[in-house]
């Protein structure tokens, strides 16, 4: 079994080639929940159900969220009824979250909402939650602080940041298999997701980190950065609000306690010995995937770096 941290669009891209060169059923998907809202009464969990959407062949390949080909009638009403509808959600979408929100008012936990979404929508491995409990990412911006979506979908990320703030993670504990899926892989990945709010949650969960300190797998991950800066987001801007440099080196730094490699990219070849200076070993490969061929290439490269046969 190969567990994953996953974020969103960058973790669903590498998720899609990983389960074209293993099989999928070997996967156990550890999800960010630091990003979920109430949306209109509704409990969404953007990161969770990306990577659901994607493992079911339904996300919208264009946004990189969403489902394929929905319609967004209801946001249409929901506006002229005097509702924000900054945070767009689509009709086929909008099931998933009353689902979700169902269950959870009838006393069920994230974690089996997360199990009966995936499924009912044919993914066929655990997307685990990385807790039940509420965390939620806020971000310090000159005008306050903004909870996650709102810095990043509201402002486009547009704001300076100031801090991160994973609010509850410290009370939180880890989601039903998470410590157990990290203790029992045989490889563990970090997904090319966002390092500070997408990878960031997960490792704020007590236990987590000494869990990826603790397992006898190999750990790697793929870095979302590429010719310093994000190929999407606003990766960049959060880590610098952190101190770290933008490229695979402040990845590196990053995950250095616990990871032993990165996958760094073709195009930053040079930066390789200042990433094993900080005691990750690395492995160099073309990390940028503009198509299925190339994400499954990507995914090749990081089994063989972790010696894992696919
Ligand atoms: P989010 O919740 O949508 O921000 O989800 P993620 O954190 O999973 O995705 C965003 C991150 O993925 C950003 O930091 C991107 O730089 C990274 N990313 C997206 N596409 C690619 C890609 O093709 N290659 C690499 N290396 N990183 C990518």
């Amino acid at each position: 079994m190969i567990a994953l941290l996953a974020g969103g669009t960058g973790a669903a891209r590498f998720l899609l080639g990983l389960a074209r060169v293993v099989d999928p059923r070997r996967l156990t998907v550890i999800g960010n929940t630091g990003d979920d809202l109430d949306c209109w009464g509704l409990h969404v969990s953007p990161d969770l159900d990306t990577v659901t959407y994607a493992l079911a062949g339904l996300l919208d390949p264009a946004r990189g969220w969403g489902v394929r080909e929905d319609t967004f009638h209801c946001l249409g009403a929901m506006a002229r009824l005097g509702h924000e509808t900054w945070f767009r959600l689509g009709d086929r979408d909008l099931a998933t979250h009353l689902h979700r929100t169902r269950l959870l008012r009838e006393g069920r936990s994230l974690g089996e909402a997360t199990e009966t979404l995936r499924r009912a929508l044919g993914v066929p491995c655990p997307i685990l939650p990385m807790s039940n409990d509420p965390v939620r990412t806020r971000i310090r911006t000159p005008e306050g602080w903004l909870a996650f979506q709102e810095f990043f979908v509201r402002e486009r990320a547009k704001v300076e940041v100031l801090e991160v703030r994973y609010e509850g993670a410290a009370r939180a504990r880890p989601g039903p298999g998470v410590l157990e899926a990290l203790r029992d892989a045989e490889a563990v990945i970090v997904c090319p997701s966002n390092p500070v709010t997408s990878v960031g949650p997960i490792l704020a969960i007590p236990g987590v980190v000494e869990a990826l300190r603790a397992t006898l797998a190999p750990t790697l991950a793929v870095t979302p950065i590429v010719g310093g800066a994000p190929v999407s987001g606003p990766a960049g801007r959060l880590m610098a609000a952190l101190g770290l440099p933008v490229s695979a080196v402040g990845v590196a730094a990053y995950y250095r306690d616990w990871l032993d490699l990165l996958v760094v990219d073709e195009r930053d070849a040079d930066l390789v010995p200042a990433v094993e200076a900080l005691g990750v070993r690395t492995a160099v490969a073309d990390t940028l995937m503009t198509d299925g061929a190339r994400a499954a290439a990507l995914a090749r490269n990081a089994l063989a770096a972790l010696g894992v046969p696919g």
